[in-house]
């Protein structure tokens, strides 16, 4: 698949096009380029809460804005009526951009809207956007992956089933790796609860980033534990990420803004990698906890 152009021949000869475009995490500046030249070109924007205004206000001041949702608990519009809604514009022959916020295709539903399209006969393109725990990994200045610390990078959402945290937790636990779990500030407890069940050592470094990749961006440092006890009192209801493994004890550099969960004061790199080395040097001693059939 060609990437979209926006141009008016196509827009004349054939239906529309719509673009399922990555916002990044609210920094304009952190858009893609191809993300900001459809911005411009776009008759209709389709964008969820978590696009912030300083992204809207790339498109063209004269295209429509059809906001869709979602806050927790609160859809605005249900997915099958946002397809239909991309579909209806699109066969209308305007040039549409479903705007999201880091990645489309991140916990973004953005796959099921192409499913959608494809079988509408719509033309699409999708432009990756910088999703949000790579935004707040920089923000932390620490390295998601290491060579000698984290192998793998685990994508997980701490959203609930009924309540149900329905995750693998026998291979979260393992060690080694990175854990970024989105939209799981209020599921916090149950994970906590479903790693150390599995034997995951809860004094591994863990941190929140709330707004990470904007300038509001917040941070909380601390372990597991520290950060369910404190995240419910320093949350400011903005979109947060927890990232957890030892290479968030591998900080290059001091960021400002920040609160340590156990403390007042956020403990030192070199004391943070001490306690790390220290910890895996235990770790094989420390007796795993039978795993559930
Ligand atoms: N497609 C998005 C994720 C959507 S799910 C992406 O790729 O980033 C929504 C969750 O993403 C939020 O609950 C939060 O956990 C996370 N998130 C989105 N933007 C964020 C930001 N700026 N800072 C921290 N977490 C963010």
């Amino acid at each position: 698949m060609g990437h979209v152009r926006f141009s008016r021949r196509q827009y004349v000869k054939s239906a529309g096009v719509v673009a399922l475009v990555g916002a990044g995490p609210g920094a304009a500046d952190l858009l893609t380029l191809r993300a900001h030249r459809l911005l411009g070109e776009a008759d209709v924007i389709v964008h969820d809460r978590l696009v912030s205004d300083e992204v809207l206000d790339m498109a063209r001041p004269d295209a429509e804005r059809i906001f869709v949702g979602k806050a927790r608990g609160n859809h605005c519009m249900p997915q099958a009526d946002i397809n239909a809604l991309l579909i209806r514009l699109a066969r209308e022959g305007k040039r549409v951009v479903r705007l999201k916020g880091g990645d489309p295709l991140i916990f973004g539903r953005g796959g099921e809207e192409a499913e959608a399209l494809a079988a509408a006969g719509v033309a699409f393109e999708i432009v990756p956007g910088i999703t949000a725990a790579v935004a707040c990994a920089a923000d932390l200045a620490i390295p998601l992956t290491h060579r000698d610390e984290s192998r793998s990078v685990t994508l997980v959402t701490g959203h609930t089933k009924h309540g149900t945290l329905d995750l693998d937790f026998i291979a979260l636990a393992r060690p080694g790796a990175t854990l970024a779990v989105y939209m799981g500030v209020h599921s916090l407890p149950r994970l906590a609860e479903g790693l150390a069940h599995h034997g995951f050592d809860l004094t591994t470094p863990a941190a929140l980033v709330e707004r990470g990749g904007t300038r509001q961006r917040r941070i909380l440092t601390g372990t597991l534990p520290e950060l369910v006890m404190q995240a419910p009192a320093w949350s400011n209801g903005g979109p947060a990420l927890v990232l957890i493994g030892d290479v968030v004890a591998r900080r290059a550099m001091a960021n400002s803004g920040e609160c340590h969960a156990a403390g007042t004061t956020r403990p030192g790199t070199d004391q943070l990698r001490q306690a790390g080395a220290d910890r895996r040097h235990r770790s094989n001693a420390i007796p795993q906890r039978p795993v559930p059939a």
